[in-house]
């Protein structure tokens, strides 16, 4: 008997902007870095996906494993390599009458992809479109597509049949295809919207069905929770908290040292340990990215507050600026853009209201008196106030500053002449 398992994966409605990310999350019994590469290699598919078919707003994707007989295996298979040799003709046709209107190109080339590529109707529109969409990306080239691309299933063609089976329309007629759920997944299923890409990874087959994430109106909060992201504490709360980065740093100089021998080495083997190992590392920190986002949104949810961060691109460039070179590796190996991504999209799924401030002197003025100076930052670890002696941790004393600045409330200043 083979081994079902549902995976749940949540994706950003727009990758490129990527910060709508949902929570992830696996069934027991499921090899954590097979569903990673899988969603991950699906990622642009389902978004463009969903950007044609829907408006803005939050999807949740989960991964459902098939679990075919060896004959529907190959009937699936088969599908999907009609279907993407299908799609190579579209963009062929496409490429040469220089035109991305389905209409156009469905007038040429539908009896051709009922014929001779056997399409059922419905999926052959399903590759006018996917064909069309990749051709408006980039008008300069043809596009070609992997024969073991995903393959657009929508209601007309794919139905569930109560919660273990699913049917697919393949070149060999319906087949009924088995799949596990459990529990968390099985209360999700019924509002799973009508379409779904069947995706072949490794062997296997996945449905990634998706379906509408509420997320409730924002909460009324009286209060903020500044948020200030660093390299050693990878987040500190106004309110002292930090998040350290310890962990994550000893999996970074491990590897770090790993991939200076096997860079040294060079060998083709060592080629493919490399990129198994920066997977590897990537998917360490996206989970403590999860973590860390989890827990500020939840203790901000708990205490009616919002959340203040820094604007994104300030981050990096004013971080920076206070590092020595010896830190910079360290720091550009981490990823803040993840960690606010997360933080917002979990906020908004939790009602908990998210401001982006300003980043400017956040880090070197008093959160007591307001001065603000150059010389107020004693070391990467502490602040001293000049005019007024307060001392404070560092990054606590910025996430202060953070707080403060998103609600408008003025530092006060009168101190400060
Ligand atoms: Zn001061």
């Amino acid at each position: 008997m083979r081994l079902f398992a549902l995976l749940v994966k949540v994706l950003c409605h727009s990758c490129d902007i990527s910060n709508s990310h949902l929570t992830r999350r696996e069934a027991p019994g499921f090899r954590h870095g097979e569903v990673s590469r899988a969603a991950r290699k699906q990622h642009t598919t389902i978004d463009v996906f969903l950007n044609t078919c829907y408006s803005r707003g939050m999807k949740q994707t989960m991964l459902l494993k098939l679990g075919p007989t060896s004959e529907q295996h190959q009937a699936l298979l088969d599908t999907m390599h009609q279907f993407n040799a299908a799609c190579d003709y579209v963009a062929s046709v496409a490429f040469a009458e220089k035109t991305a209107n389905k209409f156009a190109l469905q007038k040429v080339v539908y009896g051709e992809l009922r014929t001779t590529y056997k399409l059922a109707a419905q999926l052959a529109i399903r590759a006018i479109s996917k064909a069309s969409e990749a051709y408006k990306r980039d008008k300069s080239i043809q596009p070609h597509f992997k024969s073991e691309g995903a393959v657009v299933y929508d209601e007309r063609v794919m139905s569930f049949k109560g919660l273990l089976t699913v049917s697919l329309l393949t070149v060999a007629g319906r087949v009924l295809v088995p799949f596990q759920v459990g529990e968390y997944q099985a209360a999700r299923m019924d509002a799973i919207k009508g379409q779904a890409d069947l995706i072949y990874r490794k062997g296997i087959f996945y449905l990634a069905v998706t379906r509408d994430v509420p997320t409730p109106a924002p909460e009324e909060v009286t209060d903020t929770l500044g948020i200030d992201l660093g390299i050693v504490n990878l987040a500190t709360d106004s309110e002292g908290e930090t998040f350290s980065g310890e962990a994550v740093e000893k999996v970074r100089q491990r590897h770090h040292a790993l991939r200076q021998r096997l860079q040294k080495r060079g060998t083709k083997s060592a080629k493919k340990h490399l990129k198994k190992l920066s997977g590897k590392e990537a998917r360490f920190r996206k989970n403590s990215n999860h973590v860390i986002s989890k827990r500020i949104v939840a203790k901000a949810k708990a205490n009616g507050q919002g959340i203040a961060i820094e604007e994104l691109r300030h981050i990096r460039t004013r971080t920076e600026a206070r590092l020595r070179r010896s830190q910079r590796s360290r720091h550009s190996s981490w990823s803040f853009g993840q960690l606010r991504s997360f933080l917002s999209y979990k906020a908004a799924l939790a009602g908990v209201p998210l401001h982006t401030v300003n980043p400017r002197n956040t880090s070197r003025t008093c959160s007591e008196c307001g001065h603000s100076a150059k010389e107020n930052r004693k070391s990467q670890a502490s602040f001293v106030c000049q005019a007024c002696g307060y001392t404070d941790n560092a990054d606590r004393n910025a996430a202060v500053n953070i707080a403060r600045a998103s609600v408008m409330v003025p530092i006060v200043s009168s101190l400060r002449a």
